[in-house]
């Protein structure tokens, strides 16, 4: 691939602006290489000068005991003394040998007097007049070093404000000496090399018409120009997470060979405040020297949420410069300048009216997670690049995976792929992909140490969900159920539709709600008290519970309104209804939980025995398959299948 991660382009220090960089900058001769090169040559001559031609020639001296030195000065054969501190070098009338066995014979010598040795040193040389000269125990630092400390600091601060003030200058607008600091980190993706291309994309082929448009004028805007056509300046994509906003955005960029500047909204306004705003103007005049260009901006509900929507805590003007500046910009445009500006998000409805106003985000494209053909797409894009056993059937596997994006196929190809490769198979088989799912679709195993007390309750509680999945009408099949802890929770029930579904009726949803309470209610029919183990599950029943209620108009007493609160607004004011209303709200989701959780102990009673066979099952082989399930509790695939078919 073609994609260049790492560090901007232009390094910093080299102008941004277009019109400036033509121009030769006068030449610096702290710049220049030779300058340092001879400052070099000249500084090693001077130390060899001065180190050894300079030095005087040291005459040889011979280090003699103390005792000796004394006697040689009773002798009247020293001629003079040099002392340092305890130190004494001396000169002698006649040369004397360094030791008795030595055969070296010198007139310099030097000795050092003891700590202890009494004071009658001198009046001993008075005597025998020997001249003493003394030096100071630390000499004075050399002429150099002295210059270097009074004048080096100095020197450096100059020199570090002369490059300072050069790299401001050269950083041009972008905000003086913090200049640097502001420039976007926006990646560029080489046009000249062959990048993602629609091919890459699968599933969402009327998307991908929409955006065929923008190639066109990204290839040639001329054309458009004449014929006046206006083309938009900014194009939203909206949908869920890992459904390919930005694997289009960049297929978008591959196909008109434009190059790519991709920025995450949230980095905008990362670490160092105030930076925002002219990160944005950076990106913004990056891609308009290199235009035809697209910049393309994830996450922009970071920055971009609605104003209006009440209370917001810290780092709000930040986000509102930055905001601001990203409109100034947009609307800056001078239009076929062929620059187009993709947004990603996944939640249009909070986004700022500003934003979406025309000549900015005018146009919407919406990425919904793939149906079952598109899921089959999506893998054999990515199992192109495994070796693939002949018994693999995708389209299989896309009808076990409803509710899988992009990025989760993605990954369940590359987990299928690691597990043959540890199994040390040659090619990825359909038994590598069924553990993939689990992989993927319950997180990998964990290895507790649980007591059998534990095991048992986890192993009621999960055949409670299992076994309402079974008896309750309207519930999705149950593929499979364990009690191996896995990722968060100590054991899993998955169920998944045998279609994808796209509206869900009253039943399913009350049976989804009695099946989510299946695992609570076994635990209290069995044990007479329930366990933390549930957590999970009560916080989807409460999702569902209140959706039904006040976004659904599931309840008769709320009747056919729709209260959906505006996520953003944390409880400060803003609710469209009154005090009455939000306790009716609160009542009428209680209740679909409570009747929710009578009907599930009901049933659970009434099939008691099924639920202990279920239970002693998996207590014993810890996880039950879809047809082990139903071997268990006697139930015929053909009435789950009958109770299903009712309630489409
Ligand atoms: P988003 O930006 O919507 O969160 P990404 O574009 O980052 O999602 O998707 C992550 C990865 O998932 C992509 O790099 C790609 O490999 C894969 N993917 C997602 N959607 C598709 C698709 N429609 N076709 C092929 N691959 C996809
Ligand atoms: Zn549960």
């Amino acid at each position: 691939m073609a994609i260049q991660r790492g560090p901007s382009p232009s390094p910093p220090g080299q102008a941004p602006n277009p019109a400036r960089a033509p121009i030769p900058q006068a030449r610096n001769p702290l710049r220049s290489g030779r300058f340092w090169i001879t400052l070099g040559i000249l500084l090693l001559i001077n130390i060899f000068v001065t180190n050894v031609l300079l030095a005087p020639a040291q005459p040889t001296t011979i280090t003699i005991p103390y005792n000796v030195f004394k006697q040689q000065v009773a002798a009247d054969n020293v001629v003079s003394v040099t002392t340092t501190g305890d130190a004494i070098t001396g000169v002698t009338k006649t040369a004397i040998k360094e030791s008795a066995s030595s055969s070296v014979t010198a007139t310099h010598f030097i000795t050092q007097r003891p700590s202890f040795a009494d004071d009658q040193l001198e009046p001993l040389l008075e005597q025998h007049s020997v001249t003493i000269n003394a030096k100071p125990e630390n000499p004075p630092p050399p002429l150099w070093q002295t210059l270097l400390l009074s004048f080096g600091p100095t020197l450096l601060l100059v020199f570090g404000f002369i490059y300072l003030i050069r790299r401001a200058q050269s950083a041009g607008g972008t905000g003086g000496l913090l200049g640097s600091f502001g420039q976007s980190r926006a990646r560029l993706y080489d046009p000249e090399r062959p990048a993602t291309t629609f091919a890459d994309v699968a599933g969402i082929d009327e998307v991908k018409q929409e955006l065929q448009e923008l190639v066109d004028f990204l290839r040639e805007p001329q054309k458009y120009e004449k014929l006046g056509g206006s083309v938009p300046k900014g194009v939203l994509l909206i949908g869920p997470p890992g459904t390919g906003k930005t694997l289009l955005a960049r297929a978008v960029a591959g196909e008109a060979k434009v190059p790519f500047f991709s920025q995450s909204a949230s980095e905008f306004v990362e670490a160092i405040v105030g930076v925002g705003a002219s990160r944005v103007r950076d990106l913004f005049m990056k891609a308009r020297t290199a235009a035809p260009a697209i910049i393309f901006i994830d996450e922009l509900d970071a920055i971009g949420r609605s104003r209006s929507s009440g209370f917001r805590i810290g780092g709000n003007d930040e986000q509102e410069q930055t905001l601001n500046q990203i409109l100034t910009e947009m609307d800056g445009f001078e239009p076929g300048k062929g620059v187009i500006v993709l947004a990603a998000t996944n939640r249009a409805d909070v986004l700022d009216a500003a934003l979406l106003r025309p000549g900015r985000f005018d146009r919407r494209v919406t990425l919904q997670p793939p149906d079952r053909r598109g899921r089959e797409a999506i893998l054999k894009i990515h199992a192109a690049k495994v070796p693939l056993a002949p018994d693999v059937s995708l389209d299989e596997i896309a009808g076990r995976t409803p509710g899988l994006v992009g990025a989760d196929l993605k990954n369940l190809v590359n987990e299928a792929a690691l597990g043959a490769a540890r199994k040390g198979e040659t090619s990825v088989n359909e038994e590598d992909f069924y553990e993939a799912i689990d992989r993927v679709l319950l997180g990998t195993e964990r290895h507790l140490m649980l007591s059998q007390a534990d095991r048992e309750r986890i192993a009621y509680h999960e055949s409670g969900h299992a076994l309402l999945g079974l008896l309750v009408p309207g519930a999705d099949p149950v593929r499979k159920v364990t009690i191996i802890p896995h990722g968060g929770s100590l054991g899993v029930t998955i169920s998944s539709p045998i279609d994808d579904r796209f509206n869900y009726g009253e039943d399913y949803l009350r049976a989804r709600i009695v099946g989510a309470l299946g695992g609570r209610a076994s635990e209290q029919l069995v044990y007479g008290s329930v366990s933390t183990g549930a957590a999970n599950d009560l916080q989807q029943v409460t999702m569902i519970a209140r959706e039904m209620v006040v976004r659904w108009g599931m309840s008769a007493k709320i009747g056919p309104l729709a209260f959906n609160d505006d996520p953003s607004a944390n409880g400060f004011g803003n609710r469209p209804y009154s005090e009455a209303t939000a306790r009716d709200i609160d009542t009428e989701v209680k209740r679909i939980a409570d009747e929710s959780l009578a009907e599930a102990v009901r049933l659970l009673t009434e099939h008691r025995a099924q639920l202990d066979a279920l239970a002693k099952a998996l207590l014993k082989d810890d996880s039950l398959g879809e047809d082990q399930i139903l071997a268990v509790t006697g139930i015929k695939a053909t009435q789950v299948a009958a109770s299903q078919a009712s309630t489409r």
